[in-house]
């Protein structure tokens, strides 16, 4: 390649997005991103960060998390193989697999790593893979990195994954997996179906519950507890950058199959391990959240109300079931356009468009916290309404009803 080709390619390729309406604007954030927090220089209300329970700035946390600095240093200096696993690298598995009521967890760097690394490591050649057509692009990008054949089974439809799956008696072994909340719409899986089809046809369960730990179950243990699934599900997957408000990726599984991921999964193995201050952090928030159940009394409360307003005043919000909510629109410009009027009145949201989503079925997706108040929800739909009429929303803008 000549010197300069990589600029050339590069601007053809950002005008072809461009033309798609599909280039990220840079938002840059000062502070603390919960509620609210100055946002391109603009004081905005927050809807669209994934820290449901406020756990990114608590003050117990932060100081956890600042000791552990002091006392290990701002990296590990290595994989968790070599000499990159500290006390609390092994104290948050032990604390998560007894949170997750497990008999083990393995930590990885993110939840996209866990997802990148963990699926290729249990299915390979011979093997198949069954996929909700909607699950998240690091299940997506799993499935590519592995030599198992794959197939996408229609949104939660689950004829259409029995349909899949009776025609699967000539694979080695078959892994379903499946988001538990889907990150566009809110709306759960349905899992208990899904693990009955999946033992009928002798296939294994994975489950990714990034959006469901510490938002469904008994005090946030996840989706598997909250469908009293526990112990039926082979993997299930989660995050620490959501909810826990850090980062960092898990499994919790059997202790046989946690031990084989420490000695094959690859980010593992090959990727430099989290800093003391971030393992510090999750566990933190992993223990925070266990004794402080009026977090999740206060994120489903405004939940509830925050989509009660929402349809009193003549918005469409999909089939959400938990705290992400869509604000439906329909076209992409419409969408964009709406973002940013609220981005001018205060209101921080995101627009989620094709090829996000289908072609027609763009939205606003607004996600509320334990840590908004009762106003914020109301001055957020006040200023979806005035938005909405602005860019000439069908059927919103009569108030109440
Ligand atoms: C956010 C998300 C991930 C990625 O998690 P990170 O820890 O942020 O890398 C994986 N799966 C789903 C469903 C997600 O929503």
């Amino acid at each position: 390649m000549r010197q300069g080709d990589l600029e050339e390619i590069a601007k053809a390729e950002l005008a072809v997005l461009a033309s798609e309406d599909r280039l990220w604007k840079r938002h840059v954030v000062e502070g603390p991103a919960t509620s609210w927090a100055v946002v391109d220089g603009r004081r905005e209300l927050v809807l669209c960060s994934n820290d449901y329970l406020g756990l990114a700035n608590n003050a117990e946390i932060k100081r956890e998390s600042a000791q552990a600095l002091e006392a290990y240093g701002v990296g590990t200096g290595a994989v968790r193989v070599i000499a990159g696993t500290m006390r609390l690298h092994v104290q948050l598995e032990e604390e998560l697999a007894r949170f997750k009521n497990a008999e083990a967890a393995i930590t990885f760097q993110s939840g996209f790593a866990t997802n990148f690394g963990v699926i290729p490591t249990i299915a390979g050649e011979g093997d198949l893979l069954v996929s909700d057509e909607l699950n998240h692009g690091s299940i997506i990008d799993g499935m590519r990195m592995s030599r198992a054949e794959r197939k996408v089974y229609s949104h939660n439809d689950v004829d259409s994954l029995e349909r899949v799956l009776k025609d699967s008696a000539a694979y080695r072994r078959v892994l379903v997996v499946t988001d538990a909340v889907f990150s566009m719409d809110g709306d759960l899986a349905p899992l208990p179906e899904i693990v009955k089809l999946a033992r009928k046809h002798g296939a294994m369960t994975y489950v990714d519950d990034a959006h469901g730990e510490g938002v469904l179950g008994d005090l946030g243990r996840g989706a598997v507890n909250h469908f009293g699934l526990e112990g039926q599900v082979d993997v299930e997957m989660g995050t620490f950058s959501k909810a826990f408000g850090s980062v960092g990726g898990y499994v919790v599984g059997g202790g046989g199959f946690c031990e084989m991921l420490r000695n094959r999964v690859r980010p593992f193995l090959l990727s430099g391990s989290h800093p003391p201050a971030v393992a510090a952090a999750s566990l933190a928030a992993v223990r925070y959240v266990q004794k402080h159940p009026e977090l999740f009394e206060r994120l489903w409360e405004n939940t509830r109300y925050f989509k009660r307003r929402l349809r009193e005043s003549g918005f469409d919000t999909g089939r959400s079931e938990t705290p992400i909510t869509p604000v439906m629109v329909g076209e992409s410009a419409k969408a964009q356009a709406m973002a940013d009027e609220l981005f001018r009145q205060g209101v921080f949201v995101i627009p989620i468009v094709f090829p996000m989503v289908p072609r027609g079925a763009a939205r606003l997706r607004t996600i509320v916290g334990a840590s908004h108040t009762t106003e914020d929800l109301d001055f957020a739909v006040e200023k979806l309404t005035a938005a909405a009429r602005v860019a000439g929303l069908k059927g919103v803008g009569g108030g109440g009803r």
